[in-house]
């Protein structure tokens, strides 16, 4: 696959990995590496969101115990960092803002790739500002086995017919990632049963799970 352009550019390239993180598991973290290694990235920065405006509150571990277990789950790997950007923004968490931060942050001198879940990309590139977005940064879609990349499809056709949108560059790739077929889902579901969870996500966030009493009551 023609993956980037880009891809010689002596740009700092950043990946912002986006996700509710609830609670971050292995699919999550081979994600970021996968995301190092085919794009070439210098740093991948883990964004836990604050507060989702599309999450029931019901199995939503705060935004404190989601940043916390994201640090536990990265800390030994040098190209990792966790940013409480979103987790201490007061409002509604949307990823436009983050991205302008960012940028503010960061200036044009370097390369901004938000990588996160197919659908999310999807929401969040037909919600708000889309054209703003993706003169931002580039979206890397990552899928599980078996995912139909046809919504993925239409969405880059949409974009690409917009008259601010430069044809020539991609500004979805799609990078498929067998180990998400791990889920928080599932994970927070396991726990509520009292099932093991082990091997599905770091020992340190599990035992932090556990020790926080984290999902025993989930729906
Ligand atoms: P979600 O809708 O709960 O997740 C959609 C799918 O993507 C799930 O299967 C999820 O698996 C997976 N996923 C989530 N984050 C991932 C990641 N970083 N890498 C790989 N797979 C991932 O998504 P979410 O976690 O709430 O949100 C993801 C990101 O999109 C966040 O940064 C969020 O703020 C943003 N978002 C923004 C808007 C907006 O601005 N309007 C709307 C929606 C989402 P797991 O359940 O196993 O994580």
């Amino acid at each position: 696959m023609d993956r980037d352009r880009s891809a010689s550019s002596p740009k700092t390239k950043i990946g912002i990995m986006g996700g509710t993180f609830n609670p971050i598991h292995y699919g999550h973290l081979v994600t970021a590496e996968e995301a190092l290694y085919q794009f070439q990235l210098d740093t991948v920065i883990f964004m836990p969101t604050g507060r989702p405006p599309h999450k029931s509150r019901k199995d939503l571990a705060s935004a404190e115990d989601r940043y916390l277990m994201t640090v536990i789950a990265t800390a030994s790997n040098s190209r990792f960092t966790v940013s409480r950007m979103e987790v201490d923004r007061k409002s509604t968490t949307y990823s436009i803002d983050t991205l302008k931060e960012l940028r503010k942050i960061y200036g044009e001198e370097v390369d901004l790739y938000f990588i996160t879940g197919a659908d999310a990309i999807f929401d969040i590139l037909t919600w708000k500002e889309p054209e703003t977005a993706v003169k931002l940064c580039k979206f890397i879609a990552a899928t599980r086995p078996g995912y139909d990349l046809k919504k993925i499809e239409s969405l880059r056709e949409m974009l690409m017919g917009k008259k601010e949108v430069d044809p020539k560059n991609n500004i979805i790739y799609d990078m498929e990632i067998p180990a998400l077929a791990i889920s928080s889902t599932d994970i927070r579901r396991r726990v509520r049963e009292g099932r093991a969870i082990t091997y599905l996500l770091p020992d340190g966030v599990m035992n932090y799970i556990y020790k926080m009493g984290l999902y025993k009551n989930s729906s």
